[in-house]
């Protein structure tokens, strides 16, 4: 862990750490998960693979044909006139054509049925004509055929014991379908990463419940169990903790004894909420950084014991948009995902923006394409970080860096996509 006094050699004029220095620090320091569990093939969605995999089979297992129609011995075909061949019988998938074809004849065949022995080309349908006094007994097969074509090869796709997939890949879809494909039913993974959340603050109550004046409901464990439900993590939801010393222990040893990873909000500004502060610098080793950026300025980040902690800011879009610039990679570096990256696209702003140079401010967007098909970006409404209602109506946050200054209308801005 980086001290407070190399950290603060990197911070601007207001003694705050800028963003992209912050994420640095904060990755070098975290481990990947290190235990490795076998999932069957069917739940491996989402899961980070543990191991390279090197394919037992050739994809595809067998010479097949590449589409509906013939297929015929090369050899057998005259170089300038037209040819006919007899019909032996035909091949379908699931279903071969035993035996060796003989020359001189053909075998009916259908996309993906293996290749009958002795053939090596097929020709489509479409440009053989059926000849033979019962329909069907002979085939006519024009000029201009090349040998092998509308012929898939064995090991084509993938040949057996190449690298198919390397440890570190998210598996998705393809992943998915690709590891199925191999006939694995079970696929090393890395185990989930156990997250842990609660809110803190006297004020904050559980929605569902009454509240009296000068109470509010948590929001922010439910925007925070919102953005971690994509992220394939075991959570560990801790509720809400009263700012009291002994319960804010408790909670906090709890969290950081059961998971990987724990995250807080409120308490973490300055001469606020005293209690948070005073314990994690008891129990733990955290740092009470001064972020530049808005918003969410305060952010706590240091480990209670084995565990890493985020004391995230307690305005809901600032916690929202401190997860997604620290802990969203935090989490993808400790699930163990290789060369993972925030999508970043470029886009025009229809309107004028301010914005302070200095510190790199995170504004709430909606883009969407114009008729030419260029990506235009206009601010989604009121931007104050308690604002959650113009979060929701975003479909972006538009990244407005350090040394950027006010936008004006047609200028080009960098703009974060909000996908997980
Ligand atoms: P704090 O840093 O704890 O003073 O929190 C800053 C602001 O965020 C205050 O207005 C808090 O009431 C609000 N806040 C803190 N925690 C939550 C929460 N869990 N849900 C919604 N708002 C919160
Ligand atoms: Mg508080």
């Amino acid at each position: 862990m980086n001290d407070v006094t190399t950290l603060n050699t990197c911070c601007n004029a207001h003694g705050e750490l800028p963003v992209e220095q912050g994420r640095q620090v904060i990755l070098q320091q975290l481990e990947v998960v290190s235990t490795t569990e076998f999932v069957s093939v069917r739940q491996v969605a989402g899961r980070v693979l543990a191991e390279d995999i090197d394919s037992p089979v050739d994809v595809p297992g067998y010479d097949n044909s590449a589409m509906d129609g013939y297929a015929l011995r090369f050899a057998d075909l005259n170089d300038s006139e037209q040819t006919s061949l007899a019909l032996a019988g035909q091949a379908l998938a699931g279903h071969p054509f035993f035996g060796a074809v003989a020359a001189g004849n053909a075998v009916r065949i259908m996309t993906g049925a293996m290749m009958p022995d002795g053939t090596d080309t097929v020709v489509m349908q479409e440009i053989v004509t059926l000849e033979g006094d019962l329909e069907g007994s002979g085939v006519i097969i024009p000029t201009g055929i090349k040998k092998g074509q509308n012929r898939r090869f064995a090991g084509e796709d993938i040949a057996k014991g190449s690298v198919v997939l390397k440890a570190g890949v998210l598996i998705q879809a393809a992943e998915q379908g690709l590891l199925a494909s191999l006939g694995l039913g079970e696929v090393p993974v890395k185990r989930r990463l156990k997250v842990a959340v609660l809110s803190t603050g006297d004020e904050v109550c559980l929605p569902g419940e009454k509240i009296s004046k000068g109470q509010i409901f948590d929001s922010n464990r439910f925007s925070l169990l919102g953005l971690l439900a994509s992220l394939d993590v075991e959570v560990v939801d801790l509720g809400i903790i009263a700012d009291q010393p002994a319960l804010l222990e408790q909670a906090f040893s709890k969290a950081a004894n059961e998971a990987d990873l724990v995250l807080t909000s409120g308490g973490v500004s300055v001469g606020d909420a005293d209690y948070v502060k005073e314990t994690l610098e008891r129990i733990g080793e955290i740092h009470f950084w001064k972020m530049a950026m808005k918003p969410g300025r305060p952010l706590a980040y240091g480990r209670i014991d084995s565990a890493v902690f985020f004391g995230l800011p307690g305005n809901p879009v600032a916690v929202m948009v401190t997860f997604l610039q620290f802990v969203l990679p935090a989490i993808k570096k400790m699930q163990g995902i290789k060369d993972w990256q925030p999508m970043t696209l470029p886009a025009t702003s229809t309107c004028a923006l301010n914005k302070r140079a200095g510190r790199t401010e995170f504004q709430r967007g909606i883009f969407n394409y114009s008729e030419d098909g260029r990506l235009l970006v206009t601010i989604s409404g009121t931007q104050g970080s308690g604002v959650l209602s113009s979060m929701s109506r975003a479909n972006c946050l538009i990244v407005l860096t350090d040394d950027e200054s006010d936008v004006q209308e047609g200028d080009q801005v960098k703009i974060q996509p909000l996908i997980l």
